[in-house]
């Protein structure tokens, strides 16, 4: 039996994310697709990942998902302590919970729309 890791969909949503992103980390704003050097002094093409914000979510085609950068990623999924550290943590914060919220009321108000819609509907 294979193991399912993450939804069906999230290869395009994955690809949505990073362009809805303007193609640039949510955190340090790096750009997809840029060039960086290893620890070596290699040059390599930089791709930025969809990270999923709640690390349970990843089977969830609905899952909420944010565009970062590798090291980024690496952070968001091993933080160093228990508390943000400075001033870009705190903001980096401030844009996923506003993401969180925007993507929630959208779902509601998809709801409170269908709702209505199915109330217009005749049985
Ligand atoms: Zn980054």
């Amino acid at each position: 039996m294979q193991l399912k890791l993450y939804a069906r969909n999230f290869r395009r949503r994955a690809k949505k994310c990073i362009k809805d992103g303007g193609g640039c980390c949510l955190r340090c704003g790096v750009r997809h697709r840029s060039f960086a050097f290893n620890a070596e002094g290699e040059i390599y093409i930089l791709y930025l990942h969809a990270a999923h914000v709640f690390k349970n979510e990843k089977v969830d085609p609905n899952a909420l998902l944010i565009p970062l950068c590798p090291r980024c990623h690496y952070y968001y999924d091993h933080p160093r302590g228990d508390t943000p550290e400075g001033i870009a943590d705190w903001s980096f914060i401030g844009l996923v919970a506003k993401m969180f919220i925007e993507e929630e009321s959208r779902k509601e108000e998809v709801c409170r729309i269908s709702g209505m819609t199915s109330l217009l509907l005749p049985a």
